[in-house]
């Protein structure tokens, strides 16, 4: 069976492997492949490789940078199909959802290759007489990235391209459900030209995370994951005198006013809801209908759920593929019996689906409770399935109140024909990116990407200007070049302009 190997320096490296963990097609149901777990050694390995490559890497210049990058982009659009497939076969997602994933990661490539004009400093001429101002940022150094299974691809693209094209080194520690890709990516990086030791990928569960958190090598790392994970790996990584951004998980309501077109609306949070079998942090997982809007809504969505239509994510024409293991089945099926028992109505039940050929395949259908009240767990908790709960709320302002009060804030969104109301909810909403007749509000590269309280720890968003400033540190320097023949005396008072 196949070992997929850490990427450390260039080349592909298993050491003296101890342990491994399975790798599964969650279509089949079978373990396809293993991959090694890494250990504290693996890291240090990685960081070693990491701050060699920095002393040089640093001195780049931004053209070469640029190149780089520039050559990636365009080894990313031509392996687009062969990286979708390889995503798809270790995640369960259809390939043209992998494909939408990489496209929205190769964006974070195309907002790095412009970094010679979002790296510019600025200047100021004559502060004092003979003195000028100007400032200037600098890389890190060695940089990690500790990514989820939900985006193999496009999560870690949110990192590494801002990390590596403003003069870091970055070690990936990707999911151990589905690894492939990031060796996939360490290769393109390869062939684009980018040197030895500024990519590297470690991969393995907590032991390997633990070794990041703590090495005094690595100046930063980036999380994306689960909110209980975001919270120790920043708690130890800060602790370890790191900067840290950490985005944690989400429960993203959609708001749908009875002004709203309702085919439209439904459509939309269908798509949004059991697209890539919800496991999305900005999957819709509650509508929140509003006054006369529920019992019509409930209908259509009744309607458009039926017709989703689940099966191996390579076959033409599946929109939900499988969940990505056996245990995020059965917890997600659990999840709509609780709702059940806890009075939620099951409009219609994803429990028991069996995919033709594909017996032992970790499918669930789509599921869609009404009557979800904020006591019950189908409510309270992330379920990262294709569940979605319906909530009634009497008034706009009963669902703001209701999101705000929510622990989470990830995306949300509103469904209506009112510009005022529209406004009014992006005004007073506590989350950190809102769709307005737009169900998955993934801000583009050139935006940052973060939610509020639960859903992001810390005070960094990934990617666009946030990212330059989380991967940098600046410097300002005053300078005064003194005639020769000038002599002026140095006061003892603090130095003001004059
Ligand atoms: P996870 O938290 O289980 O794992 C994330 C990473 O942490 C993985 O690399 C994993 O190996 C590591 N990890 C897991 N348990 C650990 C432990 N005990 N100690 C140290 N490291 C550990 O998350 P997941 O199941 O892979 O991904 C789904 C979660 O990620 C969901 O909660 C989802 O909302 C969230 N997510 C959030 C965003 C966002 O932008 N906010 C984006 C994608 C996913």
């Amino acid at each position: 069976m196949n070992t997929i190997p850490h990427w450390i320096n260039g080349s592909p490296v298993t050491g003296p492997v101890q342990q491994t963990a399975p790798v599964f097609n969650p279509a089949t149901g079978q373990e396809q492949a293993r991959v090694v777990l890494g250990s504290a050694a693996d890291v240090d390995a990685a960081v070693l490789a990491a701050s060699h490559a920095f002393e040089t890497w640093s001195e780049s210049s931004l053209s070469q940078r640029t190149q780089v990058m520039f050559a990636f982009r365009q080894l990313l659009v031509e392996h687009e199909e062969a990286l979708g497939r390889i995503i798809s076969a270790e995640h369960g997602k259809t390939v043209d959802d992998a494909r939408g994933e990489i496209t929205r990661g190769r964006e974070v490539v195309e907002f790095a290759c412009g970094l010679g004009d979002v790296l510019k400093g600025s200047f100021s001429d004559q502060v004092s007489r003979g003195v000028d101002v100007h400032n200037f940022r600098q890389p890190l150094g060695v940089v990690a990235g500790i990514t989820p299974f939900n985006f193999p691809a496009m999560v870690p693209l949110w990192m590494h391209p801002m990390a590596i094209a403003t003069g870091n080194t970055f070690l990936l520690k990707p999911s151990e459900r589905d690894p492939s890709a990031a060796n996939f990516v360490a290769e393109l990086y390869k062939k684009a030209g980018l040197p030895d030791g500024v990519f590297n990928v470690v991969h393995g569960g907590k032991d390997a995370v633990d070794a990041i958190l703590t090495h005094p090598g690595i100046e930063a790392v980036s999380f994306v994951g689960s909110t209980p994970i975001a919270k120790y790996v920043h708690e130890q990584a800060t602790a370890h005198g790191k900067r840290v951004q950490a985005l944690g998980g989400a429960k993203n309501h959609a708001v749908v006013l009875p002004d709203a077109d309702l085919e439209f609306a439904a459509n939309h949070i269908t798509a949004g809801a059991y697209g890539s079998a919800g496991e999305r942090c900005m999957a819709v997982s509650v509508a929140v209908a509003v006054g006369a809007a529920a019992d019509a809504l409930v209908e259509v969505l009744e309607r458009k759920a039926r017709e989703v239509k689940v099966g191996p994510g390579d076959t033409p024409g599946v929109e939900m593929g499988p969940l990505v293991t056996k245990a995020a089945q059965e917890r997600v099926e659990n999840a709509v019996g609780t709702a059940a028992a806890q009075g939620a109505t099951v409009v219609v039940d994803g429990r028991g689906l069996k995919v033709d050929g594909h017996a032992e395949g970790f499918f669930t259908g789509p599921s869609l409770l009404d009557h979800v009240t904020t006591e019950m767990d189908a409510y309270k908790e992330e379920l990262f399935g294709p569940v979605l709960a319906i909530v009634r709320a009497a008034s706009l302002d009963q669902a703001i109140d209701l999101i705000n009060a929510n622990p989470y804030g990830n995306g949300t969104a509103l469904f209506t024909a009112s510009g005022e109301a529209a406004r009014r909810f992006q005004r007073q909403v506590k989350v950190g990116m809102i769709g307005v007749n737009v169900p998955v509000p993934v801000p583009m590269s050139y935006y940052s990407f973060g939610g509020w309280k639960d859903s992001l720890i810390g005070d960094s968003p990934v990617h666009g200007p946030e990212g330059i400033r989380f991967y940098t540190r600046p410097k300002v320097v005053t300078t005064r070049w003194p005639q020769p023949a000038q002599q002026v005396n140095a006061g003892f008072n603090f130095p003001t302009s004059s």
